[in-house]
């Protein structure tokens, strides 16, 4: 099933892109929840987590790695900051097409 984030990576729908390569984009939240909130999704169309496979094992660690590389560019990385995958309903999940949440430039609680 197509998601607003295939638009986004058609380019049909406008994002702030801020990383992209072959297999991952990384693109700013549209509402974002902290001053540095970025979304790192890969290219090809997986719903959840629970959609992945060893097939997948290096895609994570890469969207992983990048997300690290983007919170030390976004100069954040020292502060720190939080990454996230929401799956499924109970998780928060909104939008059927995996992505990380990098979330930083500010103090999280729990
Ligand atoms: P989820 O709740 O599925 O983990 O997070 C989906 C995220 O996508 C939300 O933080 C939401 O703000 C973001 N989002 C939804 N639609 C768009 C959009 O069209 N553009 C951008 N840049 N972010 C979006």
């Amino acid at each position: 099933m197509s998601t607003i984030f295939d638009k986004i990576i058609s380019r049909e729908i406008a994002a702030d892109i801020v990383y992209e390569d072959q297999l991952i984009l990384a693109f700013k939240d549209i509402a974002p929840k902290a001053p540095v909130h970025y979304l790192i999704i890969p290219k090809q169309p997986i719903a959840t987590l629970n959609d992945t496979t060893l097939e997948h094992q290096a895609l994570l660690g890469h969207m992983m790695l990048t997300a690290a590389q983007l919170a030390k560019e976004a100069g954040i990385a020292q502060g720190g900051y939080r990454v996230q995958m929401n799956c499924n309903a109970d998780g928060g999940q909104v939008v059927y097409h995996i992505h990380l949440h990098m979330m930083g430039g500010r103090a999280f609680s729990a």
